[in-house]
């Protein structure tokens, strides 16, 4: 053989031995096949199937669907019923919808949790219709509270009395002579003190009035219980922390409420380092539900970039990683800052924050803080100091680069015509809350006037010059219910009855836009939109069943639908469709 041979033979064999190995590859994969599509026959079954429900995905790829499959906590099917029966095994639970509204679980953008908690486990005075009934209450109360806490909340109205006089200490002395009583009228600007109390904070008629605040006092001079506005810190700065038994009956009603709303998600404005700590306890013991993302206040933020944790740092269930500022204060208290004065304030153009004082100082805060990972939030609600703090947000990104940040303005409520934009540039949320709109539009362009308006809780605006909506409450500021809020965005129809056709109406968004900004919307707020916020396979099992179909129903009637169901990973956490 010569060379040239012996090397075409060589690469016969070659080519021989190659198409054998193909042979045994190919009968390889075709065993590996057969025994994957046995493994298939056998595939796990679902957990929890639903049948019969008119799915609202909000997921732009399969917008609606009539049934779902849940695999522990996750959707692992989203379809027709057919298609979605391919998951039902001997264990599967079915649940028939009958037909009704199935969306992704609300996740509000901004609560304050434990607060709202606490408010609903305080004694409820707000509709005590006497004085002897107001009384009665706190009567009932002192006997089963615990001892070393105090009786507090209230949201009493005298004007529900005749005559509306404000109630005194000598009308609740005789019923609690041992706790203290700190019970706040509903507009938060007067409390009434019981003795013990006035004793605990060293309040006697010669107590001076402090700088901004009032004792009230009887014809002798003696303190009634009332103070006023600044008076009140007299008795804050004696009040004890709250204990973790009362932090933790308070988290466990916000829980219980949350469930009932449909809410599946909050994130949580403004944290106590407390509070966290419960949340991580119940977190660990399966006992959350509700998932909570937490933005404890800015000046802390080296605790957080200290130990490196950036934004949406944590569990399915518990997550950090952000900071919460305040740029200013609200309408409602003549302290959003404004660049034009109040209307019916001329001298006045409201307050920044003791935080922007300077506002450099605020700078140095957010940029080490985003520098470390953290995600911002900031409360500004006057146009000038959402234009403050877009100005620091574009020296951030100066100093610190471009990346996905999701910077978040917390309520932006009135805007400058110019930043709109800036928002679209810089990539910030407006995370809003559209019950305040409804609650503030009864008298909100006395204060800032007809131009000014214009730019006032301006939802459309904002989504057409393609900033991202994230929608919330504020609770307990507001009602914590998303049929409320998605009422409010929808109609804008003020409390007061006055605006039926809708408060500044060119600014009112769709069912269909408001759910997203409440799902997705929200999701993307706190980097979670690939985990939740639609129904769609391989996301977290969060939805809710509703009585009625928001799509379908006058929107003046939204307010009133009920939850029925409320799953949070696939598991009922409220109500049930038997
Ligand atoms: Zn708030």
């Amino acid at each position: 053989m010569s060379t040239a041979e012996l090397s075409k033979f060589a690469k016969s064999v070659f080519v021989l031995r190659q198409f054998a190995l193909i042979r045994v590859y190919s009968r390889l994969a075709i065993l590996l096949w057969l025994s994957a599509s046995a493994a298939a026959q056998g595939k796990p079954a679902a957990d929890l199937i639903i049948t019969n429900a008119k799915i609202w995905t909000v997921d732009k790829t399969r917008p609606q669907a009539e049934s779902l499959a849940v695999l522990r906590d996750r959707i692992v099917a989203v379809g027709s019923s057919t298609e979605v029966d391919a998951w039902h095994g001997p264990q599967t639970k079915v649940i028939d919808a009958q037909g009704k509204l199935l969306l992704p679980g609300f996740n509000d953008a901004h609560v304050h949790f434990v607060d709202g908690g606490d408010h609903l486990q305080a004694v409820q005075l707000k509709d005590a219709a006497s004085p002897q009934e107001f009384a009665h209450r706190i009567e009932e109360r002192a006997k089963t509270t615990p001892k070393g806490e105090w009786i507090t909340g209230g949201d009493w109205d005298e004007q529900k009395w005749s005559p509306p006089n404000l109630p005194t200490k000598e009308l609740v002395d005789p019923v609690t002579p041992n706790v203290p009583v700190w019970v706040n009228r509903y507009d938060g600007h007067e409390s009434l003190a019981n003795s013990v109390t006035l004793q605990l904070a060293n309040i006697t008629a010669k107590t001076p009035d402090p700088p901004g605040g009032e004792i009230v006092r009887d014809a002798q001079g003696n303190p009634t219980g009332i103070l006023r506005d600044a008076a009140q810190d007299l008795v804050f700065k004696v009040m004890p922390p709250m204990s973790r038994e009362h932090r933790m009956r308070a988290i466990r009603r916000a829980l219980e409420h949350a469930a009932s709303l449909g809410v599946t998600s909050v994130q949580n404005m403004n944290p106590e380092y407390d509070d966290v700590k419960i949340y991580a306890e119940l977190a660990e013991h399966g006992a959350l539900t509700t998932r909570i993302y937490v933005a404890p206040m800015e000046t802390g933020w080296k605790d957080q970039a200290k130990i490196g944790l950036r934004h949406a740092f944590g569990t399915p269930f518990l997550r950090m990683g952000a900071v919460k500022g305040y740029a200013d204060g609200s309408l409602g208290s003549e302290t959003a800052y404004f660049f034009d004065p109040f209307t019916d304030a001329p001298k006045s153009h409201g307050l920044l924050s003791d935080e922007m004082h300077p506002p450099s100082a605020m700078r140095q805060r957010l940029q080490g803080a985003d520098a470390a990972g953290l995600q911002l939030c900031i409360h500004a609600i006057g146009d000038r100091a959402i234009s403050m703090i877009l100005d620091i947000f574009e020296q951030i990104e100066k100093a610190n680069g471009k990346r996905d940040r999701r910077w978040r303005i917390e309520h932006s409520q009135h805007l400058a015509a110019k930043d709109f934009a800036r928002y679209a540039r810089l990539g910030v949320i407006a995370s809003v809350q559209p019950y305040h709109a409804i609650d503030d539009g009864r008298w909100a362009e006395k204060r800032i006037g007809p131009d000014r308006i214009k730019r006032t809780y301006a939802f459309r605006m904002f989504l057409d010059n393609g900033v991202k909506l994230a929608f919330g409450t504020d609770w307990s500021v507001a009602p914590l219910s998303p049929m409320w809020t998605i009422y409010a965005a929808v109609t804008r129809a003020t409390l007061d009855g006055k605006n039926p056709g809708g408060w500044v109406p060119d600014q009112k968004l769709t069912v269909s836009e408001a759910v997203e900004a409440y799902t997705m919307g929200s999701a993307y707020a706190e980097f979670q939109e690939k985990e939740k916020g639609s129904i769609t396979v391989g996301k977290l099992a969060d939805f809710v069943v509703l009585s009625d179909d928001i799509f379908k129903i006058p929107p003046v009637a939204i307010k009133d639908v009920k939850v029925e169901a409320t799953f949070v990973g696939g598991k009922v956490v409220y109500g049930g469709l038997e």
